[in-house]
Order: structure tokens, then sequence, then C-alpha cells
């Protein structure tokens, strides 16, 4: 049985966050799916700690604090959150509803579709080297869903972000870690530094300067990494290799759901936000109308009006009552505030 809810947000970005409680208000319920392993979107991944001057009446708040807050204007109305998995195919059923199926097989059916995909997924970027894909899931990981998959393992983890200094500094607790990197300096805080530099000191990891030159698959199920640097070339024979060089950001499989677009930004109205497949929207950044302007508070305002109109599919019957949050009771007993 698919799980069901009345509204799929895709992408938990500001705007995806705020869509939660617009919707909310209308006793509308939403499940909410992101690719990332967090909710926020470009504010939790590209700015967390630089301050947003224009968010109304906040005269300041980092990207970090605007997510949360979002989070818990949101957590009234009970949303549901699907991390770390992308929507990959979106399909409309005989019942007019969708079903959207996301890269881990999960399939949820609602009555609208919401997208706030931003600029599309955050992706990882993957290492330059030609015939390793049949790898990725099996020798190469680029992310961690599990990490008792490496209990035991013989790991070689790369990169020198946050992600490749704390799961260094983790997984060396349940695995042999060799931690490799272009140069001695590291982007990551200066404290998961400090903590992985210990653990070499120590000798419960191994770190070492260079780059992946080559990738070659063993018959022990084990994979072969050659690593170079100015001096020599290393071959390592380990069980999983994990890469950690950042994230980009792709459109990914929304270019393939037959909306109309231009340059890669999805055509809406400016009433309903809707585009040109009834019952889906697209707000926030991903969108583009005439004046359109891509700040936090255009995906705000945009939510709202695509709620009223989402409204209309979800409860084809009733008729929507303009409430002001200020003066409805039974909002306030929802929202705890009375
Ligand atoms: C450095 C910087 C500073 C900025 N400063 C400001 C500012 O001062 N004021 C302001 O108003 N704006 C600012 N912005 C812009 C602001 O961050 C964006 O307008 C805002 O993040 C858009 O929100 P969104 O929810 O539409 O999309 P995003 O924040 O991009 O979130 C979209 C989410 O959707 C997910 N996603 C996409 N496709 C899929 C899929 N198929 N499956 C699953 N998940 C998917 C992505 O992983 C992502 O998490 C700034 C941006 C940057 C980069």
């Amino acid at each position: 049985m698919n799980e069901k809810t009345d509204v799929i947000i895709i992408g938990a970005g500001p705007v995806g966050l705020f869509a939660i409680f617009e919707l909310g208000l209308l006793n509308i319920s939403c499940h909410v799916i992101d690719n990332l392993d967090k909710p926020g979107g470009q504010c939790a991944e590209l700015y967390p700690d630089k301050p947003i001057y224009d968010i109304p009446s906040r005269i300041s708040i980092t990207g970090q604090e605007l997510t949360n807050d979002l989070i818990a204007q949101a957590k009234p109305f009970k949303p549901v959150y699907h991390l770390n998995q992308q929507v990959q195919k979106i399909t409309k059923l005989e019942t007019n509803e969708w079903l959207v199926e996301t890269s881990i097989n999960k399939k949820i059916q609602s009555k609208c579709l919401v997208i706030a995909g931003g600029a599309g997924s955050f992706v990882p970027r993957k290492i330059p080297l030609q015939n390793i894909d049949h790898l990725e899931g099996k020798n190469i990981f680029y992310s961690i869903r599990d990490k008792s998959k490496f209990k035991g393992g013989k790991l070689l983890i790369a990169g020198g972000g946050d992600s490749a200094l704390d799961w260094t500094n983790e997984l060396s607790k349940i695995a042999d870690v060799t931690l490799i990197h272009r140069r001695k300096e590291f982007k990551a805080a200066p404290d998961s530094v400090s903590k992985m530099l210990k653990l070499e000191k120590e000798k419960k990891i191994i770190f070492s300067i260079g780059q992946i030159q080559n990738i070659e698959e063993l018959k022990n199920e084990k994979i072969k990494v050659i690593v170079k640097n100015d001096k020599e070339a290393k071959n390592y024979e380990v069980d999983f290799l994990l890469p950690f060089f950042g994230l980009k950001m792709e459109l990914g499989p929304i270019a393939d759901w037959g909306l109309n677009l231009d340059k890669n930004l999805i055509k809406v109205d400016t009433e309903k936000f809707e585009t040109s497949e009834p019952s889906i929207f697209a707000i926030g950044d991903i969108n583009i109308y005439p004046g359109k302007l891509k700040l936090i508070l255009s995906g705000f305002h945009e939510a709202a009006l695509m709620a009223q109109e989402c409204f209309k599919y979800c409860f084809p019957d009733k008729k929507n009552v303009f409430r002001y949050t200020t003066s409805s009771k039974d909002l306030h007993k929802k929202l705890n505030s009375t």
C-alpha cells in the first residue's frame, strides 16, 4: 500500500517549509521530500551562519535560524519528512491523484504536488573518472544512510570539508579508516580537524596527502584505489571508498516531468502558482513569471496563494472561509497559542 497524503511538497527549503504552514492553516496535510539529509535548502546548506536582512520583521537572522524557526512554525501541522531521497518519477493516477516515486523506491500518493525544488537537487560532486558508476552503492558511497554497513571494513575517505572529517572521526570507531586529501589544509570546522589529527597521532586512523588517479575492481569484492601526490603513487586495497567533495545543484528529474519550462524554471501563473499541469504547483526559486524576484519573501507569498488553490483540489465540496490567524479559535487550538 502506498502512503497517502493531501499534498506532497518536493523540496524542504525555506519555501517548502513555509508551504507546510500555509497548507496546515487550511487543514491540508503534507509529506515533504528532500534530497538532502536535513531541511533548509540553500539556507541550511550554503549559508547557515550568514545573516539574512530581508525577512520581514526579522532585523537579522541566519540561514540556520530561519530554517529552525520555519520547522518549528510548521510542526503543529505534523508534516512527514522524507529526507535523503530524490523525487524521480511522478505519475498521474486514474483517480486524478499523483503517485510520487523516490530514489529509494518510496511511493507516496497525493491530491496535489507542490514543487519547491529551488535550483534543483543538491547532489554530490563525483569522482571525475569514467566507468566507475557500477561501483556506486557497492564499493563507492557519496553519502551515508546507515553507518553500520561499514562496520569492520577497510575504508578510504577522500575530502577536506566537514563531511569528510566528521565521517573520518565517526567511522574510526567502527572501521579501519584512511583519510586522503589533496593538501594538508582543511575546510572543515577547526574542532573536527583537531579531533582527526589527534586520532592520527594515536594511530587510530591514517592521513595521507594525495588525489585519486584511478580505481580498479578486484575479484575479492574490494577495490584498488590509486592515489598520487607530488612524490609517489600509493595503492589502497579497500572495501569502501567514501568521497566527500561537496555538493552541486542540478535540476535533475524535474526536467522530465512534462511541465512548461523556461530555461530550467517552471512557468506558473501569478494567481495560483499552478503549472501547465492542473494540481501541480511550483513555488520559490524553481518558478518563473513576469517580475519574479528570487527572494525568500517572494516564495512565502507564493506559498500562501498556492495553498488557497490546493484547498479546492483537496476539499472540492467545502467552502474555504478566509480567516485571520489572530482571530480563529480553532487555529489557536492547533497552534497551541490560545
Ligand atoms: C549565498 C546566498 C545568499 C542568499 N541571501 C539571500 C537573502 O539575503 N535574502 C533572500 O531572500 N534570499 C537569499 N538567497 C536566496 C535564497 O536562499 C533562495 O531564494 C531560497 O533558498 C529559495 O528557497 P526554495 O525553498 O525555493 O529553494 P531551495 O532553498 O533551493 O531548496 C530547494 C530544495 O529542494 C530540494 N530538491 C530539488 N529537487 C528535488 C527532487 N527532485 N527531489 C528531492 N528534493 C529536491 C533541494 O535538495 C533543496 O533542498 C541567498 C542565496 C545564496 C546562495
